[in-house]
């Protein structure tokens, strides 16, 4: 029996997304995934022998007051990956509708549509990494495929850069009617005067994204969250999984959102700021590195002469960083991830050494 055959088409040509976790890697420094560098320590105070709710009302309750929106207006899911590809099954018929991304970006934008054999269509970003609105517009109009889900990331996950207000309500505006605007705020706690949670109330076709894998050290519990209309969250309720935050996620997630949790969040914030500049500082004195790119998010896109060799000679000293020279407009560019203090010296210390 040919199990490949089995299998749908779609399926079968599908290559799977390359998380930092599946290219691997060796090493004692992990800079390639944008995780925090420390763990705080939580116990299981709930029970587990019931099924917990589809969406746990505290859990709900907590990020609510966090972000400053009503619990009608959240989602709570499987990391901020599983309400990217909830908002695709909910509103995107296979065959027949598109998404559209605009490159270098986050990639699972294009692996979850493909997965569900939705068109992908790429805008790819202005020289400065802002969204080419023409462009844009150009493609809402089309109408086979016709584009349902526009993602845009901000700040942007690889460039680091923020997208300009002015153009996110612009692009709110020349798709009403037509598509979603999904934007991806999973860095948004490095900077959260930047949110556009409060034009939430002025677009009901507004979806914003958040997580708490990034800025609040959570990456292994998988605890994602959703912000629009309650019409469209009403819609995801649809297509979610009837149990999707196993007890110990809700459980935790709620510490971290409450008291000493979010007060750790913020120290976590300030500590990787902090980092950061001095990340920056030391690596625009390195002779190898030809430019680093000013990130608001907890890592820095440096673009070196050499990257190969960069990224081998660290990999070599047990520095695991992520490679983003494939992507368009970014040849020649690393991802580093800001670690502790002492990873950041590591980082330095070796590309000392790099002529
Ligand atoms: C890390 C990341 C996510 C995924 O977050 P999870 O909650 O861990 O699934 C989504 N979008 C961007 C831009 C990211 O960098």
């Amino acid at each position: 029996m040919n199990l490949q055959e089995l299998a749908r088409d779609g399926v079968r040509a599908l290559t799977p997304y390359l998380s930092a976790r599946r290219i691997g890697g060796q090493g004692d420094v992990w800079l390639n995934a944008n995780e925090f560098p420390g763990a705080e320590s939580y116990a299981l105070t709930q029970p587990l022998n019931r099924y917990p709710e589809c969406q746990p009302p505290m859990l709900l309750a907590a990020y609510a007051a966090y972000a400053g929106v009503r619990t009608e207006q959240l989602l709570v899911s499987r990391g901020a990956d599983e309400s990217i590809e909830l908002l695709i099954r909910a509103f995107c018929e296979p065959g027949k509708d598109a998404v559209l991304y605009c490159p270098p970006t986050y990639g699972m934008y294009g692996v979850s549509a493909e997965t569900f054999g939705v068109t992908r269509k790429t805008v790819l970003s202005t020289k400065d990494w802002q969204l080419d609105l023409p462009a844009i517009e150009a493609a809402l109009n089309e109408t086979t495929p016709k584009v349902k889900v526009v993602y845009v990331c901000h700040p942007n996950n690889p460039t680091g850069n923020l997208l300009d207000h002015e153009d996110l309500r612009r692009l709110l505006r020349m798709a009403e009617g037509k598509a979603l605007v999904v934007i991806d705020e999973a860095y948004i706690d490095f900077c959260p005067e930047m949110s556009t949670a409060s034009w939430l109330s002025s677009f009901p076709h507004l979806v914003i994204l958040r997580t708490l894998s990034k800025a609040f050290a959570l990456a292994g519990l998988r605890c994602g969250f959703t912000m629009a209309h309650p019409e469209v969250i009403q819609l995801l309720l649809k297509v979610i999984a009837p149990y999707p935050i196993p007890v110990p996620v809700a459980d935790i997630a709620t510490q971290a959102l409450t008291g000493n949790g979010l007060q750790q969040g913020k120290r976590n914030v300030a500590d990787v700021i902090d980092n950061r500049r001095w990340l920056q500082q030391a690596l625009s004195q390195c002779s190898c590195v030809d430019r680093v790119f000013p990130s608001e998010g907890n890592w820095l896109l440096v673009r070196f002469s050499d990257v190969a060799h960069v990224f081998r000679t660290l990999g070599e000293q047990g520095i695991v960083v992520r490679d983003q020279s494939k992507q368009p407009g970014l040849a020649g560019c690393l991802r580093i991830t800001i670690g502790t203090r002492e990873e950041c010296e590591r980082v330095v210390q070796v590309l000392k050494e790099i002529r």
